[in-house]
């Protein structure tokens, strides 16, 4: 069964405050398989908990503001 995108990013936020369970990652990864926008979302976000959880070294603002713009545009659908 596939996800939404509107879930789809919802799991991406999950991940990077909890493991995911085993049927929710099955699901996501099916999902960022098939869908480019999620897969570069879930990308940045990953990128983004590297960046926040590294050793402080500072996330250029416009990063910050295109992944935020990016999860707004996503929500928006
Ligand atoms: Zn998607």
């Amino acid at each position: 069964m596939l996800i939404s995108c509107r879930r789809a990013t919802e799991l991406v936020e999950l991940r990077s405050a909890a493991p995911l369970s085993l049927a929710d990652r099955a699901r996501l990864e099916m999902h960022l398989r098939i869908c480019t926008a999620c897969r570069r979302y879930s990308r940045q976000s990953a990128l983004l908990d590297a960046a926040l959880s590294g050793p402080g070294a500072p996330i250029p603002s416009e990063e910050v503001e295109r992944v935020i713009a990016a999860v707004n545009d996503r929500l928006d659908r």
